[in-house]
């Protein structure tokens, strides 16, 4: 999870940061520094990272297979984001590379026996 602190007036936006604290404290600066220590209409937003991405994806998918059935689960939009996400195409392509890896080590290995 990341944290940014956004000022509405400013339209401005912090680095992204690790911790709610950091964001805090770019809150507490940027209060100091463009609204002389003034409480702006502003937030500190949370972004999902991948990991939080990933299980809120399945999550979705879980919640819809219930519903829907695995049949209508192939079409849903849950699934479609989720192949079309580069970490899906990431893990697809590594899943291919190990099974050539495999594939290629069992024949090396049978050919040397
Ligand atoms: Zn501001």
């Amino acid at each position: 999870m990341r944290y940014v602190h956004y000022c509405e007036p400013c339209d401005a936006r912090s680095p992204e940061r690790a911790t709610d604290h950091e964001a805090k404290a770019d809150r507490a600066a940027h209060r100091r520094r463009a609204h002389h220590g003034l409480r702006p209409t502003d937030r500190i937003e949370e972004i999902p990272g991948p990991v939080a991405i990933a299980v809120s994806a399945a999550w979705t998918i879980f919640g819809h297979a219930v519903r829907s059935g695995a049949r209508r689960l192939a079409t849903s939009e849950a699934v479609r984001q989720v192949r079309a996400s580069a970490y899906w195409q990431q893990a697809v392509r590594l899943l291919a590379i190990s099974a050539g890896v495999l594939v290629l080590g069992t024949v090396a290995v049978h050919k040397m026996l």
